[in-house]
């Protein structure tokens, strides 16, 4: 057997545990093992590309060695120090820049590849397409980065005339397409990927803060399809699987989170919402919510919760900033062991990452069976006592629903102001990450417990126990 037959069973091998590390991660319960069967395929596949560049280096196998030593040392070195010192809450973030280095990989591949390689018609699509979408990935995942990390204001950019810009834009990269193919020329493939790059900055600029859920698992759908690009110009199979299931996955990803948020994917993409309400952070679409709110202190709140007897909680993104996870997680065992039923109401964009609720409740050791979906808790609310909302803000707005004009209309809202008392935990009257009013503040039936969550849920957690000495 040549070595290249043994790699290319080793990259069959690494392909069939990336495809059930995909399979374990979609429950909890298997989450862990997925992850280290992914590990275990990418160190297979990094093993056998290794001995595959040894195998065919035109330079002495030395230098080879030594180049690829390097760069493996300095990406083990800055990826091992990001990981190790990146807080949970700027994760959005670093997955955000993460993507656009799978962008930056295709452009440069494909300008590699055109100017090293045969000018034969489909590999010069291959190339064209791999630098297009290359570059798309990488603009707009840079924009996607400034505004998760609010470097960059979250509220979309409204070019006049921004569907003809794109569409123009697009028309022109495909004359650019079709005049590289007839007479190949490094500049079509600069121009195309100035267009290109300006499209992706574009697009994702265009689009709204509620909908950059939709935007994240579309910019991990495309790096996907631009490494399968990168795949398909190297002539490497496995990087052609690999990137068709992180592309295959992003989409339907993309899609529940579309669902999620009764959004037209089309719409969002083109950054269609938000720009009807004219978001202007601090107002809804329909003018600045007006109107008195209550306040409560902690030891209301615990009376509150004394007196319940079914309490639901909704975490938001706040929970993650302030790592409340952990007395919250302690709260519910003290609730419980009072015998008050508590339960988790998990909205599918709570946060800022897919599934970024359920990992924090997790990471506190919250029991899975008490974390309900959004339609599995919704019709619930009438019946429960006390609903603390704790760092939710958009995500339990009900202008979603009354308010047409508003730049979260429409979205499924978690509908806590039908439960008897709510409490919601923040630190100030702002707005969420949508940069709307949020009139359940308002509401006769709420109450807010301004500070810290984790502060507070804290004290709430320390004054449990003199609760219960006082009943007995
Ligand atoms: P929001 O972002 O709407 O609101 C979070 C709230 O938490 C803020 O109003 C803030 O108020 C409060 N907060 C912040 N820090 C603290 C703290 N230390 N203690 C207490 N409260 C705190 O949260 P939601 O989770 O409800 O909504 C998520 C939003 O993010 C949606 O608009 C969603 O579309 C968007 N998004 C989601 C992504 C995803 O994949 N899940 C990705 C990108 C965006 P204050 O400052 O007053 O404390």
């Amino acid at each position: 057997m040549t070595l290249i037959s043994v790699a290319q069973v080793a990259y069959l091998i690494a392909a069939v545990m990336f495809i059930l590390s995909l399979a374990g991660l979609s429950k909890q319960e298997t989450a862990r093992r997925g992850n280290l069967l992914g590990m275990a395929g990418m160190a297979l596949a990094i093993v056998a590309t290794i001995a595959l560049a040894l195998e065919g280096s035109e330079r002495p196998v030395g230098v080879t060695a030594a180049l690829i030593v390097g760069v493996l040392l300095i990406g083990s070195l800055v990826g091992t120090w990001r990981a190790r010192s990146v807080e949970m809450t700027q994760m959005p973030e670093l997955i955000a820049i993460l993507h656009s280095f799978v962008g930056a990989a295709a452009v440069l591949i494909g300008f590699n590849s055109y100017l090293t390689e045969g000018h034969d018609a489909m590999h010069l699509i291959e190339v064209f397409l791999g630098v297009f979408i290359g570059a798309v990935t990488f603009s707009g995942s840079i924009v996607a980065y400034l505004k998760l990390a609010a470097r960059m204001k979250s509220a979309p950019l409204m070019l006049p005339g921004r569907h003809l810009l794109n569409l123009a834009g697009l028309v022109a990269s495909v004359a650019l397409g079709a005049w590289f193919i007839a007479a190949p020329s490094v500049w079509p493939l600069a121009i195309m990927t100035v267009i290109a790059l300006a499209i992706g900055v574009h697009l994702v600029a265009a689009i709204g803060g509620g909908d950059m859920p939709v935007v994240v698992s579309m910019l991990n759908s495309y790096s996907g399809w631009a490494a399968a690009a990168a795949g398909f110009m190297l002539s490497n199979n496995l990087l052609i699987v690999v990137g068709a299931l992180v592309g295959s996955s992003g989409a339907i990803l993309s899609y529940i989170m579309c669902k999620a948020m009764n959004r037209q994917f089309i719409s969002v993409i083109l950054g269609g919402f938000g720009a009807e309400g004219g978001t202007t952070p601090g107002g809804s679409g329909a003018g600045a919510v007006e109107g008195t709110h209550t306040e409560v202190d902690v030891a209301e709140t615990v009376e509150l919760l004394s007196e319940a007897r079914s309490v639901v909680i909704a975490p938001g993104y706040g929970m993650a900033v302030a790592k409340a996870q952990y007395p919250v997680a302690e709260l519910v065992n003290r609730l419980r062991s009072r015998g008050v039923e508590v339960r988790f109401a998990v909205h599918p964009v709570a946060g800022r990452l897919p599934g970024h609720m359920n990992v924090l409740l997790a990471e506190a050791r919250v029991p899975y069976d008490i974390v309900l979906e959004l339609d599995e808790i919704n019709d619930d609310f009438p019946d429960t006592d006390v609903v603390l909302v704790i760092g939710a803000n958009d995500t339990v707005n009900p202008a979603a629903l009354d308010d047409p004009s508003s730049p979260i209309a429409g979205m499924p809202v978690l509908e806590v102001w039908n439960a008897r008392h709510v409490v919601v935990f923040k630190r100030s009257m702002a707005t969420g990450y949508a940069g709307v009013q949020n009139p359940l503040f308002f509401r006769e039936n709420t109450a807010m417990l301004f500070g810290d969550a984790k502060t507070q849920v804290e004290a709430i957690v320390a004054a449990m126990p003199a609760v219960e000495t006082v009943d007995a």
